[in-house]
């Protein structure tokens, strides 16, 4: 039987596997070990997650990488490639799966593992949003030195930080910034 994850924020999950590199941290690597790359996919409700193993490990976190650098890539054409490439090597192909009382529509490789399911399905949501949202709306946090990646998903389109945290820091810093600079 083929078990898909369930229902939660493709986007959300996408972005929260890009920022398992977090800058913020002393060790940047979140996934450091087939533990956390467990932990990540039951945090996720990924089932069959007690199977991964160490090439998934090296699978998901060379995936993370590759998926940060279409976040930093500024050229859209060349961002586009990236990002297509990383579509066709998930093997993902469009499934309707059930949730709830409705059928969704979800890219997944058929009869695989949760963390191909997890590579598809970030994969797709990634490209999801750019075909909705368009590639301004992939962002990289500007409080230095977080380098965390966000989808801007907000009506104004104006989102610069990656959660309230640093935006709080770099409210805090700003502040420094000109009191340093008032004369007395
Ligand atoms: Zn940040």
């Amino acid at each position: 039987m083929i078990e898909f994850q369930q229902a939660g924020d493709p986007v959300a999950i996408a972005v929260d596997l890009a920022n398992t590199w977090d800058t913020l941290e002393s060790q940047h690597e979140q996934l450091r070990e087939v533990a956390d790359l467990r932990a990540f996919l039951e945090r996720h409700a990924y089932s069959g997650a007690a199977a991964a193993d160490e090439r998934d490990l090296a699978r998901v976190r060379e995936f993370r990488d590759e998926l940060r650098a279409v976040f930093a890539e500024p050229d859209e054409d060349r961002a586009a490639m990236r990002l297509n490439g990383l579509l066709e090597r998930s093997g993902a192909v469009p499934q309707l799966v059930p949730e709830g009382e409705e059928w969704a529509l979800r890219h997944t490789p058929v009869g695989s593992g949760p963390s191909a399911r997890l590579i598809a399905a970030a994969s797709a949501a990634v490209a999801e949003a750019v075909s909705a949202l368009g590639w301004e709306r992939l962002g990289t946090c500007e409080a230095a030195p977080c380098t965390c990646v966000f989808v801007d998903r907000s009506r104004s389109g104006t989102r610069r930080y990656c959660c309230r945290l640093c935006a709080d820091r770099a409210a805090t810093a700003a502040y420094r910034e000109r009191r340093r600079g008032d004369p007395g």
